[in-house]
């Protein structure tokens, strides 16, 4: 069994020379088979060729792989994800905060049969309001949208079976939802507490704007989730709701016509009725499209609307 482990490099020349000693205590006493991918997301500082170095001076273990621009933290992964070979990937940061001396607790607790180790962040060492408060909420309305129970999704310090992660495909900055698309394709997911360190040398990317994203992004998750081989189902949904709707409220506009004699043109809710009549009829027009859409998806593709475990026969 190999283990590699992946970190996204941006502008982080000084803690990468304390990181790589940090790593080889971890790992050495394990004694099994492992590679590290360093990878630069276009670092603006020496990062690059302080990578180059560390995987000139031990080529048997460290590979760089330097990207051509910044593409963002999810994009850096999932290169050195794609570059690297074990059967078990470990992420983590470059900027010391998450500590390579949990890599054997991650691996323990995977070893009991789970495709996902995450880390937690319990004792979190940033902004508290920028950051560990939002983080908080944010994680708690993750966990309940996406019924996949976790405290610290954010937390890149996570342990993957490669057979897991071959099945999913990030886009954008989804990195921290990886645990959410495995349980998806059916992974079985555990968390253990992991320690987090402040940020000494450089500075976080991010700031409260990605509390916007995630929400975004949680969004997108809960459609793919529940809506993504069956779109009609939500827009058809909507569509009927508001065509059901402005059908009742212009039928009791036409009874108080006959009934009471007040006109039906005169009354907001005519324009109203007919506003949502049509956006409901334009909503399951667009659930039609979504449904071509996702056809072509699979069927382009070739791929199946199901994963198999195994199949017994004799
Ligand atoms: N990172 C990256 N590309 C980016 C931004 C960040 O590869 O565009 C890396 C960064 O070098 C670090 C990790 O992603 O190793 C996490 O970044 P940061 O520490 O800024 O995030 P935080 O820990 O504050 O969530
Ligand atoms: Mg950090």
């Amino acid at each position: 069994m190999k283990l590699s482990l992946v970190v996204p490099v941006y502008n982080e020349e000084e803690n990468l020379p304390e990181l790589l000693p940090r790593i080889y205590q971890a790992v050495a006493p394990l004694n099994l088979d492992w590679d590290l991918t360093l990878v630069d997301d276009g670092s603006r500082d020496q990062s690059a060729a302080v990578l180059k170095q560390m995987a000139a001076a031990d080529p048997e273990h460290v590979r760089a792989v330097i990207l051509n621009r910044n593409y963002g933290q999810t994009a850096a992964i999932t290169a050195g994800i794609d570059h690297s070979d074990g059967d078990i990937v470990i992420l983590l940061d470059a900027d010391l905060q998450n500590d390579p001396a949990d890599i054997p607790l991650l691996l323990e607790e995977l070893d009991k049969g789970y495709d996902v180790v995450s880390g937690w962040r319990k004792d979190r060492q940033d902004n508290k309001l920028t950051r560990t408060i939002p983080s908080r909420i944010a994680n708690g309305l993750i966990s309940n949208v996406t019924g996949v129970h976790l405290h610290d999704y954010g937390c890149t310090l996570k342990a993957y079976r490669r057979d897991i992660l071959n099945k999913i495909n990030l886009y954008g900055e989804m990195h921290r939802f990886i645990p959410v698309y495995a349980a998806e394709a059916g992974g079985k997911i555990s968390e253990v507490v992991v320690h987090h360190h402040p940020r000494i040398h450089g500075k976080a990317n991010y700031g409260l704007e990605r509390v916007f994203k995630v929400l975004l992004d949680l969004i997108t998750i809960k459609f793919l989730l529940s809506y993504a081989k069956k779109p009609i189902y939500l827009f058809g949904g909507v569509g009927l709701g508001l065509m059901a709707g402005s059908f009742i409220v212009l039928l009791s506009l036409a009874v108080r016509r006959v009934v009471v004699g007040t006109p039906v043109l005169g009354s907001p809710w005519f324009q109203i009725s007919v506003m949502s009549f049509i956006l409901g009829f334009i909503s399951i027009l667009l659930g039609l499209i979504a449904e071509l859409l996702m056809r072509t998806y699979y069927e382009s593709q070739n791929k199946r609307t199901y994963d198999i475990r195994e199949v017994i026969k004799k």
